[in-house]
């Protein structure tokens, strides 16, 4: 996956971003001692502890206890859809498409029957609509010819989809059956896996086999989503926020931007 391997961490840190990063006009900050530096986010002796793991969870409930999927649906079927949607686009703009989507073609039935210039004209502002559209039209036509227009509730049979990968097959397992077959990357949890020196692994599919192994299972729906969360409140790509960040003392990521 090119965009998370884009979005990776790894990239070498120079000193001016440190600086960069701080607020301005504020001396204090300033003075404050540069983040303490690995030449590697990757996992070290200790990294992995359970302690270490426990620390990171604990803290991930406590800034998000109530963490959801911010895709609006009200079905697997629309949880699909939105999903596939959802590929290098916020979710706000998803959930501006889908009302006027589902209303048109309220069920996969109705929306394997659309034509694509259609299904593009509505959401060709999620971007990359043209192929967009072959999927959730293929995706409706497989459900419907394969799965007796019911969403399968199994990764086996989701990823089987059109546009269902093993992240959004992930997502609609997790989200609308609560089951766990595998553990959502996307470019949040990818990066700050990494940042929090979890993982090593440069692609999404190496990555959710390390978080697997190394997360209880029963956190393994939550997880993604606060971490989702944080790396859109908190652990921001270009300029994490880590003077407002509680895991600040657990994180040693060689991309902070402050150290207590
Ligand atoms: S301390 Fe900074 S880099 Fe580490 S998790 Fe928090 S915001 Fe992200």
């Amino acid at each position: 996956m090119p965009t998370l391997k884009k979005s990776a961490p790894n990239t070498a840190k120079k000193p001016a971003a440190a600086k960069k990063s701080k607020p301005a006009g504020n001396a204090k900050l300033a003075e404050r001692p540069r983040p303490a530096s690995r030449k590697s986010d990757a996992p070290q002796r200790g990294d992995l502890a359970p302690e270490r793991i426990a620390a990171i969870l604990k803290a991930l409930d406590e800034a998000y206890p109530n963490a959801v999927c911010a895709l609006t649906h009200t079905s697997p079927w629309e949880l699909l859809v939105a999903t596939i949607l959802s590929a290098q686009c916020t979710d706000a703009r998803v959930n501006m498409v889908t009302p006027v989507l589902f209303k048109r073609f309220p069920s996969p039935a109705a929306m394997m029957q659309a034509s694509l210039p259609e299904l593009e004209e509505i959401i060709r502002t999620t971007g990359f609509f043209r192929n967009k559209a072959k999927s959730i039209k293929g995706a409706a036509q497989a459900i419907v010819e394969r799965f007796g227009g019911k969403v399968p509730e199994t990764l086996e049979e989701l990823i089987t989809v059109p546009g269902a990968a093993r992240k959004t097959a992930n997502v609609v397992l997790g989200v609308s059956f609560g089951k766990a077959e595998g553990v959502v990357v996307d470019t949040h949890v990818f990066r700050i896996a990494h940042r929090l020196s979890l993982v090593k692994g440069d692609t999404a599919p190496a990555v959710e086999q390390e978080l697997m192994k190394i997360l209880p299972y029963e956190k393994w729906i939550d997880f993604s989503h606060q971490i989702i969360h944080h790396g859109r409140q908190v652990c921001l790509a270009r300029s994490p926020r880590c003077k407002d960040c509680n895991l600040e003392t657990i994180c040693h990521s060689k991309d902070k931007t402050w150290q207590s």
